[in-house]
């Protein structure tokens, strides 16, 4: 079994004592060098739990561990270090003025050594497929492009897991599966977690495991084929199984033998 790196112990949370709670008693596990997939309706919770996970904010109920440290005010810098974030918006997530300038501007801020800052961006840039275009402007990337070079920078400082929070939201059917396939090789390629938080079904299929959430609990928790099995119940927490996995109930219905070729 796998180390355990991401623990979630009871944990509730409300934005203010007024407010209402929007996680209620939530626990999980996440292990070392998982894809998890997170996915509910908007307003689930799930950007919550991301927050919490690098401290941003943190619980008034219950207890958060990343590699087995209690995340709270002292720990937050440290517990940072280990968790790297890609956000919705590809636009805001540049610093450089072209790829590698990006990619090496978080390294900088850790005083990476030259030599190991040099092999980390070639590293990097190989792993999400954007070697070509290391003096390329940001402005000049498609949206895909862009995510891509913000999982390189994320990558290129070794955090423990990368939180993928609605990284596609914002991307053409196209830039939504390049990043798909990005992740998926990222994941072959390097030892490191991934968490995909999404509200599209459709994107849980390639993860290892997937945590449903609804009105701040979890739902339910599985892999994608036993979570897509309970087409009905998705349906009437807002999530619709995708086409896909729909295609194979009749073709096994019909006793059509289905291929294992990837689904794409
Ligand atoms: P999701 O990521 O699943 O869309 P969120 O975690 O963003 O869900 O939000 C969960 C609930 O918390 C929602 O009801 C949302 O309106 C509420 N919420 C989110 N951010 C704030 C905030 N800063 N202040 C008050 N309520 C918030």
């Amino acid at each position: 079994m796998s180390k355990k790196l991401i623990e979630f112990r009871n944990v509730s949370f409300r934005y203010g004592d007024e407010q209402p709670w929007v996680l209620k008693n939530c626990s999980f596990t996440i292990y070392e060098n998982e894809w998890v997939a997170i996915i509910g309706h908007n307003g689930s919770g799930k950007s919550t739990i991301a927050k919490l996970m690098n401290g941003l904010l943190f619980p008034q109920e219950g207890e958060i561990f990343i590699d087995d440290k209690q995340v709270n005010s002292e720990s937050v810098w440290d517990v940072r270090k280990d968790v790297g974030m890609v956000f919705q918006n590809p636009d805001n997530q540049f610093v450089g003025t072209t790829v590698q300038d990006d990619v090496a501007f978080g390294m900088e801020n850790r005083g990476l050594p030259r030599e190991e800052m040099l092999k980390r961006l070639d590293d990097v840039l190989s792993a999400v497929g954007m070697e070509d275009y290391r003096i390329t402007e940001p402005h000049r990337l498609s949206g895909g492009q862009k995510q891509r070079v913000a999982i390189a920078s994320v990558l290129a400082i070794s955090p423990k897991v990368i939180i993928l929070d609605e990284a596609t939201a914002m991307l053409d059917p196209k830039g939504r599966n390049e990043i798909m396939k990005t992740i998926a090789g990222v994941q072959k390629v390097k030892e490191v977690t991934l968490l995909t938080i999404t509200h599209d079904l459709q994107e849980v299929i390639q993860a290892d495991r997937a945590i449903v959430m609804n009105d701040g609990q979890i739902w339910a928790e599985g892999v994608p084929r036993e979570i897509f099995s309970k087409k009905e119940a998705l349906r009437k927490i807002g999530l619709d199984v995708p086409f896909v996995s729909r295609l194979a109930d009749v073709l096994k219905a019909e006793a059509i033998p289905v291929t294992q070729e990837p689904l794409n």
